[in-house]
């Protein structure tokens, strides 16, 4: 009786132990598993910096629309009166005040709004966000070519005229973000896709989209169809400051 006891326990314990094939096996499914759900989470995790890219813009154009309101409707200078400009004058600076933010030096890189998560000058190892932002490193460039010296009443064409896109310098070697979308040409200031072939823009009416790439070169976003006409077309402003 005692015997037979002892057997069938004996058994039952070996029953329950794995042997190494079968742990192999399990982990083998894991690992399967985990290389399905890799590609879905990384994606999930795009979208999300994506739609943070997007809030960003809407924050900075909201701030902006304070800004020329307090400057007799005046878009960002980006220049002194004497036409130099610095990390003063450029409008990172100048739109703070209006986003509850302090213009001090320290309080520059708390301004977190400023980077897209996809701008690599935030990799580690790179820069302190102070430092990038007294750079002018920052992911969103403003519309230099059009906007200073023009008020929003003198916009004839608000929905397709940019106040801020994403824009890179590639003299750091990283496409890293920089202050101006002034150029359709690398390497400073130049419009880029941080998001898959897609670059997001804020445009002065106050929407936010995706400008869409056909390609990756380098001057994708300024081809025909996607920013050419609305970069190059100089003719967005009524010739006084009223509206037509
Ligand atoms: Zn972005």
């Amino acid at each position: 009786m005692n015997r037979r006891f002892v057997c069938s326990r004996a058994t039952a314990v070996q029953s329950k132990v794995f042997t190494l094939i079968e742990l192999l096996v399990v982990i083998a499914i894991i690992a399967i598993l985990a290389s399905m759900l890799l590609p879905a989470l990384n994606q999930a995790r795009d979208r999300t910096r994506a739609i943070a890219c997007i809030n960003n813009l809407k924050s900075i154009s909201m701030g902006g629309a304070l800004y020329s309101d307090a400057n007799n409707g005046f878009f960002f200078t980006q220049v002194k009166a004497d036409g130099s400009a610095s990390a003063e004058t450029r409008y990172q600076t100048l739109v703070l005040p209006y986003m509850g933010r302090d213009t001090v030096m320290g309080d520059r890189e708390k301004a977190e709004f400023l980077w897209c998560a996809k701008d690599p000058n935030l990799a580690a190892g790179q820069k302190s966000r102070l430092t990038l932002f007294d750079e002018g490193r920052i992911s969103y460039g403003y519309n230099c070519r059009h906007l200073p010296g023009k008020k929003n009443s003198m916009a004839r064409m608000p929905t397709t005229t940019i106040l801020l896109i994403e824009a890179c310098n590639e003299a750091s070697g990283l496409r890293g973000g920089h202050y101006q979308a002034n150029s359709w040409a690398l390497p400073d200031g130049a419009a880029i896709m941080r998001h898959g072939l897609q670059g997001n823009a804020v445009w002065l009416d106050g929407h936010v989209s995706a400008v869409k790439a056909r390609t990756v070169a380098s001057n994708a976003m300024y081809e025909k169809g996607v920013l050419y006409n609305k970069f190059f077309d100089d003719n967005r402003w009524t010739l006084d400051n009223k509206k037509e």
